[in-house]
């Protein structure tokens, strides 16, 4: 028995046995037929209306975000909802264009005219954060459904009524029943929901669950995409505008109470700015109101925050502002620096609480080495004068994207730019032309060219020594540097094709 015959389903108790799950992808699969009939120009015109929805009812949605989430208002229409209306905008109108067939002819199968289509996948499956909570389901919906896909969401059971909103948006686009659904509850859900077999998977969460989640997917298989964790960090040079990056750290550390993928953990500093760039980041986070810090959103933090907080005390690092809890759902924004911190897990794991590390360099290389000795690697941002420093820090950092003084995390609002990370940030990528094709797969079609009668391969059978000297000359035709060999291999091989056309037309 082969291998392949040995394995030929995943095993048994990997498949979902929940009917309503198979019920929920067997009525998408049949609204994915007809809705991938469709151009994309007619999905896109359906799809536009969802930008005009999601501004009419900006008041509402900000409502949802703040009591669900916790973020500050100023957030939900600045982080969520607006850059979700321009993402709109942004893929309807290149959708068209990025999903086109690519045509050529291969070089050494000139005969032949090949297309390379992106076509939809069928059913993505979308798992998603509490912490970005419509921005993040949103936009992936949007480029899977644009692509011709129906889409499954989970949101995460943390704000599922957020999720239960995004799919009243996309029923306000009179988009085909079933074919986008959303399927709430708990990570056995989304482990079942992945049971269930769907097409594709776009995962945001830790990298605990995304390491599950890649191996749920290994089991069929089907392609994930990972969007995971991140410990992000803002290196400031000693000719960097320390007053610009210190309002920078304040805010990329401490907004929606850092529960951001891509907020600032970890401070690197050049030694002889460190005192300055710190005590203004610590005044700057003194004048910052409560209500601006936004709350814990899911309890299971606080453990997270009085661990890594406890270790640090422990190995004596200097706590500069912070540090305790305001009240149970805010923790004071906090500093932390001092000797021996690149081995704490305030800087080494994701605190994901209103929490900056500092520490310190001398020379960019011993900058980038401290960078990128880190499990993970989303975004990076760098903050100097010189143009041509900041290009050398952005072609060695380990990271999917970096910023020249401005935060990576704002990056996250440009429906344009490609988002994800490296190592164990993840894979794959939402947004921009990435995040569109992301959701499809290239369908190759091979066709005769110049409408040419059919006619026996001269590298099919039977073999002869004729035929060894021929593909010898089609390796020269199409890979010799020099010309004038390329023209006689061509020569001899039209020459050999004729012969053969006349004495073996078929075998
Ligand atoms: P999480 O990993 O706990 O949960 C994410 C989602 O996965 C939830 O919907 C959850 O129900 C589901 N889930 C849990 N177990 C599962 C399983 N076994 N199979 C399938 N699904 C399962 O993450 P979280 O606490 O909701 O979000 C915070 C994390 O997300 C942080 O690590 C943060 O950095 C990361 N994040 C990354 C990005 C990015 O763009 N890279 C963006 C936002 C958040």
């Amino acid at each position: 028995m082969s291998a392949a015959e040995e394995t030929p389903l995943p095993p048994p108790h990997l498949l979902s046995h929940d009917p309503e799950i198979a019920l929920r992808y067997r009525l998408a699969r049949g609204a994915q037929v007809q809705w991938a009939e469709l151009s994309v120009r007619a999905r896109a015109r359906r799809l536009g209306k969802a930008a005009d929805v999601l501004l009419e009812r900006m008041e509402d949605l900000a409502d949802l975000i703040v009591e669900e989430n916790g973020k500050p208002r100023v957030e939900a229409y600045g982080h969520e909802i607006g850059p979700s209306a321009a993402h709109v905008r942004y893929m309807c109108a290149q959708a068209p264009r990025l999903l086109v067939p690519r045509r050529f002819s291969p070089a050494v199968l000139p005969i032949r005219e090949v297309t390379v289509t992106p076509v939809p996948l069928g059913v993505v499956l979308i798992i998603s954060p509490w912490n970005v909570p419509l921005a993040i389901p949103f936009g992936q919906a949007m480029a899977a459904l644009l692509a011709g896909n129906a889409v499954v969401l989970k949101p995460s059971e943390v704000t599922p009524r957020i999720g239960d909103a995004i799919g009243e948006v996309f029923d306000a686009c009179g988009l085909p029943p079933n074919l986008f659904s959303v399927v709430q509850g708990d990570g056995r859900v989304g482990a079942d929901l992945i049971a269930a077999r769907p097409d594709k998977v776009l995962f945001t969460g830790s990298l605990a669950t995304g390491r599950k989640v890649m191996a749920a997917a290994a089991a069929h298989p089907i392609p994930v995409s990972l969007e995971l964790g991140g410990v992000d960090a803002l290196v400031v040079c000693e000719d960097a505008d320390i007053e610009f990056a210190s309002s920078a750290i304040a805010f990329g550390g401490a907004f929606n109470h850092g529960q951001i993928c891509a907020s600032v953990e970890r401070v690197l500093v050049h030694e002889t700015v460190r005192e300055e760039l710190v005590s203004r980041v610590v005044d700057k986070l003194a004048q910052v109101p409560a209500r601006d810090l936004g709350r814990v959103t899911f309890g299971m933090q606080r453990r997270v925050y009085d661990r890594h907080l406890q270790d640090a005390r422990e190995r004596g690092l200097h706590i500069r502002c912070g540090g305790a809890w305001r009240d149970r759902d805010q923790l004071e924004a906090t500093v932390i620096e001092g000797e021996g911190i690149e081995d704490a897990p305030v800087w080494r794991e994701e605190t994901f609480g209103p929490v900056v590390a500092v520490a310190t360099f001398r020379h960019d290389d011993e900058a980038i080495r401290k960078h990128d000795d880190c499990a993970f690697g989303l975004t990076a941002s760098v903050f100097t004068t010189s143009p041509e420093r900041a290009e050398h820090y952005a072609r060695r950092l380990r990271v999917g994207a970096v910023s020249i003084n401005e935060l990576g995390a704002s990056l996250h609002a440009c429906g344009e730019v490609p988002w994800g990370g490296v190592e164990g940030s993840g894979f794959g990528r939402s947004h921009g032309q990435e995040g569109l094709l992301e959701c499809t797969r290239p369908l190759v079609v091979d066709r005769p060219r110049w409408g040419l009668p059919s006619f026996k391969r001269p590298w099919w059978f039977p073999y002869d020594p004729h035929q060894r000297a021929l593909m010898a000359d089609l390796a020269r035709s199409v890979a010799h540097r020099s010309l004038r060999v390329r023209f006689g291999a061509r020569l001899r091989m039209g020459r050999a094709l004729f012969r053969q056309l006349v004495e073996h037309p078929r075998l």
